[in-house]
């Protein structure tokens, strides 16, 4: 018998599932989802037999028809700064590879980076330049479990269970384009967001895409937690050649639809924008993006390029980042210059740089 994956359910799913395989009686599958879910995400519990707030045949049931496995950790990497990227195996037919990417901060709190696909939506013509993550074909979209999956090792990995609460917030920045992968994405969402469970709220949870206006819309009516757009150009004809997708959905739809979102949701669009040396990175390029900016509430992360094997793009000196950076400053915006935590070209955990060795499989 397959058995169900616990982290695929939300709680409405994991209490109809135990009324409907399981055959726990209506009225008590509620209690019992609540005690599933304080035990597994909440205690930490890595198996049922440790479930004590059920009797011992309910605990025997549950292993029979729910899996807790997480995937392997084949390797694990900390940087200089302490950034760890862990390599998975998946517990898929092909046992897929990804990368998953923990960041500490300074006030000993923790962000997830995580990946929504193997590969990339936006490889081979629609790549984007500086990022390594496009030089791997899509293999594979990532099911919600398998992104519930990437916070369960990080909290297993900090003993991020009881009281206290070091993993803050998750961003949906590793492999892949977020809203090609929508409807996993929305249901990853969802179990993040159970109050008896993980219960992150909106505010620790950040979505990246390098905009796809409908899906952008979507995401605001249905999901809106906060919104980063990788924009890394504000000319729409230098942002075709950084971001190819952009001419199928051109910087004016973009804009758009990032206006129908801080209209709606009241946040602002973080402004993702990788400095690139004689790409993007003069002082045209910094007033062009202040034009864009203008157009709708938001505010700009200015990012160091991380550079990796086969890249021939240079990153910006330090001078000419704060010169960029105060020219959009001085025009009223709120500007934040980050370097990603693990950037080298040994560590390679930084924005941009993830990547494995999955290839999609040919099953003619
Ligand atoms: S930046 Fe995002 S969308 Fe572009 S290639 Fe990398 S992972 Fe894909």
């Amino acid at each position: 018998m397959t058995k169900q994956n616990f982290y695929e359910l939300n709680f409405n799913q994991l209490k109809n599932f135990l009324v409907e395989k399981i055959g726990i009686e209506s009225a008590r599958a509620k209690m019992r989802a609540e005690q599933l879910f304080s035990g597994i995400y909440k205690k930490g519990l890595t198996n049922f037999s440790d479930l004590s707030t059920v009797t011992k045949d309910l605990r025997k049931e549950l292993d029979k028809h729910l899996s807790l496995d997480l995937p392997k950790i084949v390797k694990k990497i900390t940087a200089e700064d302490s950034t760890i990227k862990w390599l998975l195996e998946l517990n898929d037919e092909n046992k897929n590879l990804i990368e998953v990417v923990l960041i500490p901060s300074k006030s000993s709190h923790y962000t997830v980076c995580v990946s929504v696909q193997v590969g990339c939506a936006m490889s081979k013509n629609s790549a984007c330049i500086h990022c390594a993550t496009g030089t791997q074909a899509l293999v594979k979209n990532l099911s919600a479990n398998e992104m519930v999956m990437q916070i369960m090792i990080a909290k297993r990995y900090l003993n991020d269970f009881g009281d206290q609460r070091l993993l803050k917030n998750i961003v949906l920045m590793g492999s892949g384009e977020s809203l090609t992968n929508f409807s996993q994405v929305q249901q990853f969402i969802k179990v993040l967001e159970e109050s008896t469970g993980l219960a992150f709220g909106k505010k620790s949870i950040t979505l990246s895409t390098i905009g796809i206006p409908d899906k952008i819309k979507e995401f605001t009516d249905s999901v809106a937690t906060y919104l980063a757009l990788s924009l890394h150009s504000a000319d729409n004809e230098k942002r075709d050649k950084i971001i190819p997708i952009n001419k199928k959905y051109p910087l004016k739809e973009v804009i758009e639809s990032c206006k129908y979102y801080t209209n709606k949701v009241g946040e602002k669009v973080f402004i993702e924008y990788t400095l690139m040396a004689g790409i993007n990175d003069s002082s045209e390029d910094a007033r062009q993006l202040i034009k864009v900016m203008s157009q709708f509430p938001s505010k700009l992360n200015l990012i160091f390029m991380n550079t990796w094997p086969g890249c021939d793009i240079k990153p910006v000196s330090e001078e000419k980042t704060n010169q960029f950076a105060k020219i959009v400053k001085d025009a009223g915006f709120i500007v934040t210059v980050r370097r990603s935590g693990g950037r080298s070209e040994k560590s390679l955990c930084g924005c941009g740089q993830l990547r494995t060795t999955s290839v999609p499989i040919n099953k003619n």
